[in-house]
């Protein structure tokens, strides 16, 4: 007799699932009698010889049910990595030397430096551009290796054509990777856009809880023949920026509740923008209408530096940190941060909205620019 206990949700028919149920029920462990629910973390450096993986630096066991959730969610396979930094230089060692890479002016300000330095190093040429402005990045576009795309922007917040853009780059031949960290794949999926690469910081949404640094690559099932997955592996294993298993556990962990903190987010972020942009003291509110972040510019005597500190360091429900994407609302100025774009106002303030009350996230916003005077 043929066994009819339901299997856990493999990544084949995943995409049948709502990503609702997918982050709950993807990587788990096959149901047999006695089995554990969750998997385990499997803390090893080698393994005994002749079976699939011979060094942990090549593989994990632990990396795999988060890797096969994330792809599922993302309609590609996923190979993560030590940080979102981590897999920002795998997708970029795509590009051969002397290759032309198209990218955001303002975007995550460790994106914009390594491209900079790459630059001046001569390993390659860059085209800066505004993402908003299609365009201008199709103009951009002829001769172009890599279109490196962010959006939403980090911390402009603005928003890209993905289709339009990747269907442009494919065009000319030129590979499209997309930054997902702000959407995460519950609010977009390149991939579906047409893009060849999806990257992630999973230090934020997609963990979700502040406790771990992990990055992802996702490639699309087609890839038009340029064999990116294992390019992207091997430089994985050579450059050896691999996950901690305990990470990659805690990051499967958060994942569980990614709808569900998302959907939080996202509806306190939609209410504080609305009652930021009616506020005296903020001369403008950046929000493209959905997403869990918001940018604020402070109003201030001279630039708003002073005030925009202010406002950050006044706070005693958010906290006045760097990163984002965590249960907890963090908010911070900007261009504290070296080597942020200088495209980005002074007076600048990101906040990460977090899933806490929204009334009580507005009151501690009221009472720190109150305190402004
Ligand atoms: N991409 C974006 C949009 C980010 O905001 C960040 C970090 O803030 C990164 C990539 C880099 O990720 P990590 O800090 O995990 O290396």
């Amino acid at each position: 007799m043929t066994d009819q206990r339901p299997s856990s949700p493999t990544p084949a028919h995943a995409h049948e699932l709502s990503p609702r149920t997918q982050v709950v029920a993807a990587g788990r462990p096959p149901r047999e009698p006695g089995a554990s629910l969750n998997p385990p973390v499997t803390f090893t450096s080698t393994y005994v010889a002749d079976g699939p993986i011979n060094y942990a630096r090549v593989g994990n066991p632990t990396w795999t049910p988060f890797e096969e959730a994330v792809g599922g969610l993302e309609g590609g396979e996923a190979l993560l990595y030590s940080s979102g930094m981590a897999a920002v230089a795998a997708v970029l060692a795509l590009v051969p030397v002397g290759g032309v890479v198209v990218a955001p002016a303002a975007a995550y300000n460790g994106v914009v430096v390594s491209l900079t330095e790459a630059a001046g190093a001569g390993r390659l040429e860059v085209r800066w551009v505004d993402v908003g402005d299609t365009a201008g990045v199709r103009a951009a576009l002829p001769g172009a290796d890599l279109l490196w795309l962010e959006s939403p922007t980090n911390p402009l917040l603005d928003v890209a054509d993905l289709a339009g853009l990747t269907a442009a780059a494919h065009e000319v031949g030129a590979l499209v990777a997309v930054d997902n960290t702000f959407a995460t794949p519950l609010l977009q999926r390149p991939l579906e856009d047409g893009a060849d690469v999806v990257v992630h910081s999973a230090t934020k949404y997609l963990s979700g809880h502040s406790d771990v640094v992990l990055g992802l690559a996702v490639t699309a099932a087609d890839d038009r023949g340029r064999d990116l997955r294992a390019r992207l592996a091997r430089h994985r294993t050579l450059g050896g920026a691999i996950a901690g298993p305990m990470e990659a556990w805690l990051a499967l962990r958060g994942l569980r509740t990614l709808s569900l903190r998302v959907e939080r987010a996202c509806d306190n972020a939609a209410e504080l923008a609305r009652r930021l942009a009616d506020h005296p003291r903020i001369s403008r509110v950046r929000y493209p209408g959905w997403g869990a972040i918001v940018s604020v510019e402070v109003a201030g005597a001279t630039d708003g530096v002073e005030e925009a500190e202010a406002l950050a360091a006044g706070t005693l429900i958010w906290s006045n940190s760097t990163s984002l994407g965590g249960v907890e609302s963090q908010l911070e100025r900007r261009r504290r941060q070296p080597g942020e774009p200088e495209a980005v106002p002074v007076n600048l303030v990101r906040m990460s909205v977090g899933v806490e009350d929204v009334d009580d996230l507005w009151r501690d916003l009221e009472q720190s620019l109150a305190a402004l005077g």
